[in-house]
């Protein structure tokens, strides 16, 4: 088995090249380190089934050799990194997504893209299922994210039809886990930061808004079920369980057993209200469902982040 990860040296990236190097896949990932690091798949080199290539996906992809399956996650996912990186992160999601089809046409690989809840923008309907068409608008901030995203998945679809590629999209809903980046801006990361340092924890609005929250480890099986699959998606993966961004805080503060205050800050323009996956399908046709407790989760990402705290600031290039 010859994996291709692109956005291998990402979070979710490095923890699927590591659970693939596991299975004894031969892996090779291509990212061009904007928000991933080298540090974050590191350990894998000594396996000699893994490569890293230096490359930007939206430019070029380029694989020698035979190639069984495309995982494709490159993209800044983080509103701060994608707010940072506009037109970037429209390349990635279209340029990019467009090579990353190329290739699995070219080698005749089955296709996995990484797709998001995003594509349901601030939903109307509640939990939601694939079949709702979200509610985004496409030129407010968050646009430029959520469009890639559904301008990825509609070519995915055309690749499968036009070429008969053998594609699925997966619709991840909020990961977290080690290898998050402390100061990428999202809630969980922020939290944990700003628990363990002492700092306020700085929620946004009254914090009444949901997030559904899944550990990295289910996430990736879910993944992987499905890349094993021939199912072609969308297909929800994430873990229902719905939290709101003031409870959230609040628990990571008692279980960082920190003292730490919690203080308001303004709320993000078009900032989903509520989100929460049907998980009916991937339960139904990937027999998969989240294993881990949220709590083991939190503290487990809780003490990867206390040893790696005294490490300098994560650059792209470590
Ligand atoms: P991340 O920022 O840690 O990883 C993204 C990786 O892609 C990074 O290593 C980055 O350097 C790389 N990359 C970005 N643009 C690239 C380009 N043009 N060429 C090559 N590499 C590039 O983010 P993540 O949380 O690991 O997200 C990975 C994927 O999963 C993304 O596609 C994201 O949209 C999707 N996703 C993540 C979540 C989540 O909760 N983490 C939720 C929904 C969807
Ligand atoms: N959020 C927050 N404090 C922070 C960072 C984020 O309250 O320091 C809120 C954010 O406004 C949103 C929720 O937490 O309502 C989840 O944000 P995140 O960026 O983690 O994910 P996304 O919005 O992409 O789902």
């Amino acid at each position: 088995m010859r994996a291709v990860v692109t956005g291998g040296a990402g979070f979710l990236g490095s923890h699927l090249c590591e659970r693939l190097i596991g299975r004894g896949a031969e892996v090779v990932a291509l990212d061009n380190l904007c928000t991933g690091s080298r540090r974050n798949v590191a350990h894998l080199q000594e396996t000699g089934r893994f490569t890293l290539v230096e490359s930007d996906v939206s430019r070029q992809i380029d694989v020698e050799g035979p190639v069984d399956l495309v995982l494709h996650f490159a993209s800044p996912a983080s509103p701060l990194d994608y707010l940072r990186m506009p037109i970037e992160t429209l390349h990635v999601g279209s340029l990019g997504t467009d090579h990353a089809l190329c290739l699995a046409r070219d080698k005749g690989a089955r296709l996995v893209l990484a797709s998001t809840s995003e594509v349901y923008g601030d939903p109307q309907v509640h939990p939601q299922r694939e079949d709702y068409w979200g509610h985004v608008n496409p030129v407010g901030p968050r646009g430029v994210y959520d469009e890639a995203k559904r301008f990825s998945e509609a070519l995915t679809l055309a690749y499968r039809q036009t070429h008969g590629v053998d594609t699925g999209i997966v619709r991840i809903f909020n990961t977290f886990g080690p290898r998050m980046r402390p100061n990428d801006g999202r809630a969980i990361p922020n939290f944990i930061r700003q628990s363990l340092a002492g700092d306020p924890v700085t929620v946004a609005g009254d914090g009444l808004q949901t997030r559904s929250i899944c550990y990295v480890e289910d996430l990736v099986t879910g993944i992987l079920k499905m890349a094993e699959s021939g199912h072609s998606g969308p297909i929800n993966i994430g873990n229902p369980h719905e939290i709101s961004m003031l409870d959230l805080a609040n628990w990571i503060v008692k279980l960082a057993e920190s003292e730490s205050p919690v203080v308001h800050i303004e709320r993000p323009v078009d900032d989903p209200t509520v989100r929460r996956p049907d998980t009916t399908l991937a339960r139904s046709v990937l027999d998969w469902s989240p294993q881990v407790e949220i709590e083991d989760a939190l503290l487990r990402t809780i003490g990867w982040f206390r040893e790696h705290a005294g490490a300098p600031p994560l650059s792209a290039h470590d």
